[in-house]
């Protein structure tokens, strides 16, 4: 269990003075978590100096002062709209201090008229006219001392004030747990980092720009922890892995054969070299753990379904988990023809389903009269017996972390073949990261007759020239995707804003228009889903990616709204979409002017080329690492502290070596440095792994 020492890192924000309900919840949105190492691990990305007190004539636009000023005079807005003023001077010169939409009282309160106070803000010049739009500071005389420093920026969302999140991690850092080295002090010295707690003090309390750069040592120091700590858990998982047992299941084609024969075509070089590496794998004594990678549409799921299909060649069982329950029954619908023509059973276990059905599905596994069995993460919940499990493939579809996968491990006695397939075009240098070192088959070619979708970018006052083509798109029987983003900051104005194209749409082009969105109810969702399967629909309106994780083949037209605001991964997993079948298809990339020189290089990749990797290599090179590892781009797991590193890959190369050195000396983490190599992983929410450590 976890070292109490490590349990103020753990206490929940409203656990702090001065946090209530609604501030825990907006840093819930922020942090992306609840507990004050969330909040530690979010370093502020400017500074702010407060010592600078120039005369208000000496004051330079655009840069943040401290004036020593009088209050000349209050001028109340003659209307709502219009801002409140204050004009406040020193002997130099007068500065007008302004508010929109503030309460009266609160500003008399604050800046009596003929008081002396201490104002901190941006110095800007209106219409000739020096002014400070919403000072952060104000305050008497007295305490002007307290404005003697420098004020660390932290990113921000609606709800947290910079202030509100600096007292709370001036609280944090006041309670930090007096933590052993857990690093190589030969690294440390060579280095020259400090210690944990003096890294996060400094990284939180920047003094000077320098401190806020990848390269500072405190910086560094905990970007390496974050490393390290999932490199080690990486090599543990991995390890257990190899120590089990695992069986032969070797492929004699009597299944595979008729299935594939029903399927109709031959497979693409790609698909047959890595069917081998796979079918290797499976027919060797130790347990698979292989990742198949391949662009969307690139045919993951027929290798896969000849995989499956070895397992009961052996007499075993298998199973393939999506991520959603949609996903499934799609997988379901796409397997069961070829199944029942090799005459094997396949079914659906769905968390949703409950009753008799469910109840058949589970004697069925258990006594191994069925073989093979889809579902979501619920096959792998207590109550669900296998008879004999010999394979599982997870579909990713990026939605899945190293932990669900280490469950559903412990589901047979002995070790089951594992194949993860991703459609995540993760560059080659940076797999190793969130896969370890899993063996990797890539399927790089498509199958034949694919047309590239045209792709073209346009900015979003071209409306009314998108709304024709797609009209003219409808008229020839093609169904369309109009894909809204959603960004966590604000999911009701996102909503709000999907919900008005939709009934634009709606207007324009009558009933034939569905809307899905990530707050409806699941079958609601299904029913809409289903009616664009089915072409009772011609245009969905989706708000999230993962509703549009479904195949439909007469799909060939993808709008996508406010494009620059996507990664190019997730642009490229949505565009692969669409033609999925023969004919030519088009995406519309949409964005909203004026576009940075970054953003219009990254739609003009999504332009020119619709191969995934280089789609990858290309985001990487363009934001760094940092950006393209980010949850919100690709679900997969993000560095919260080494995204930024411009040097992440020769980072992850030492901390790699560094956890393997560790295992080697000391395999079951026992010695000296163990202890405080425990804390790493508890400190980065590795405890899988560390259970891993008993039970392997
Ligand atoms: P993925 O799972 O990688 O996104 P799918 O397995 O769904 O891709 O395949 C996409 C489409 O291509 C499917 O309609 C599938 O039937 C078809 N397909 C797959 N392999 C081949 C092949 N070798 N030749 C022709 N069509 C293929
Ligand atoms: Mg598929």
């Amino acid at each position: 269990m976890r070292p109490s020492s490590l349990d103020p890192l753990f206490r929940p924000f409203d656990s702090f003075r001065g946090v209530g309900k609604a501030l825990s919840a907006a840093l819930e949105r922020l942090l992306g978590g609840t507990v004050a190492l969330d909040a530690l691990w979010h370093l502020p990305t400017g500074l702010v100096d407060r010592r600078f007190r120039p005369s208000v004539a000496d004051a330079p636009p655009g840069a943040i002062v401290t004036l020593d000023v009088q209050v000349e005079a209050h001028f109340p807005p003659a209307s709502r709209s219009r801002p409140y003023r204050v004009l406040v001077s020193d002997s130099t010169g007068e500065v007008q201090l302004v508010w929109f939409r503030a309460r009266e009282t609160w500003i008399r309160d604050m800046l009596p008229v003929g008081a002396r106070r201490i104002v901190s803000g941006k110095i800007e010049v209106f219409d000739g006219r020096r002014q400070m739009v919403h000072p952060s500071h104000v305050l008497p005389l007295e305490q002007a001392a307290t404005l003697d420093r420098v004020e660390p920026v932290y990113p921000l969302a609606a709800g947290v004030s910079g202030r509100a999140l600096e007292k709370l991690v001036d609280q944090i850092l006041e309670s930090l747990p007096d933590l052993p080295e857990w690093l190589d002090p030969t690294l440390v010295a060579r280095e020259g980092w400090p210690t944990w707690t003096e890294a996060l003090r400094r990284v939180h309390r920047p003094e000077t720009p320098d401190a806020l750069q990848p390269e500072d040592p405190a910086r560094r120091r905990l970007a390496f922890d974050e490393l390290l700590a999932g490199q080690l858990a990486l090599l543990l998982v991995r390890r257990r892995f190899r120590r089990r047992r695992g069986r032969s299941l070797v492929a004699d084609n009597t299944l595979r054969a008729p299935a594939l024969a029903h399927v109709g075509f031959t497979l693409t070089g790609a698909q047959a070299r890595t069917l081998q590496e796979i079918d290797a794998d499976m027919a060797s004594e130790s347990a698979m753990l292989r990742l198949l990678q391949g662009d969307v549409g690139s045919g993951k799921t027929v290798v896969a379904l000849l995989a499956l299909l070895t397992a009961v060649e052996n007499g075993a069982q298998a199973a393939l988990m999506a991520p959603t329950d949609l996903l499934a029954r799609q997988h379901l619908e796409t397997l069961r023809p070829a199944c029942a023509a090799a005459g094997v059973e396949i079914a659906l276990l769905s968390g949703r389903d409950k009753g008799r059905e469910r109840e058949r599905v589970l004697a069925a596994l258990a006594s191994g009269a069925l073989p093979l069995v889809v579902g979501t993460h619920a096959l792998f919940q207590d109550g669900v017996q296998f008879h004999d499990l010999g394979l599982v493939v997870i579909d990713e579809q990026h939605r899945f972390g190293v932990h669900q996968r280490l469950a559903l491990s412990s589901k047979a006695d002995h070790a089951v073949d594992v194949l993860v397939m991703t459609a995540t075009p993760i560059p080659r240098t940076l797999t190793l990261t969130h896969y370890g070192d899993m063996d990797v088959s890539r399927i790089d070619e498509k199958p034949p007759g694919r047309e590239v979708p045209d792709t073209r970018v346009l900015p979003v006052d071209r409306l009314e020239d998108i709304f024709s083509a797609i009209g003219r798109a409808i008229q020839g029987g093609n169904r369309v995707y109009w894909v809204c983003p959603l960004i966590e900051e604000s999911e009701t104005l996102d909503l709000a804003a999907a919900d008005q194209r939709f009934e634009q749409l709606r207007s324009r082009f009558g009933e034939r228009v569905g809307l899905v969105h990530g707050r409806m109810k699941g079958p609601e969702r299904d029913a809409v889903m289903a009616g664009f399967s089915s072409g009772s629909l011609d245009i969905l309106v989706a708000t999230t990616v993962i509703e549009v994780g479904v195949n439909v083949p007469e799909a060939t037209v993808m709008v996508v709204e406010h494009a620059e605001r996507f990664g190019l991964a997730q642009l490229h997993q949505l565009r692969g979409r669409i033609g999925r079948g023969t004919g030519r298809s088009t995406c519309l990339l949409v964005y909203a002017p004026p576009l940075g020189s970054v953003a219009r290089a990254r739609l003009e990749v999504m332009r020119t080329t619709d191969d995934g990797f280089l789609i990858a290599e290309e985001d990487l090179r363009l934001r760094g690492g940092g950006e393209v590892l980010g949850v919100r781009q690709t679900g997969l797991p993000v560095f919260r502290l080494a995204g930024g590193m411009p040097d992440l890959a020769e980072l992850l190369s030492v901390a790699r070596a560094d956890a393997k050195r560790i295992l080697e000396t000391d395999p079951d983490l026992e010695g000296p440095r163990a202890e405080a190599l425990r804390t790493l992983l508890y400190l980065f929410g590795q405890d899988t792994a560390i259970r891993t450590l008993w039970s392997g």
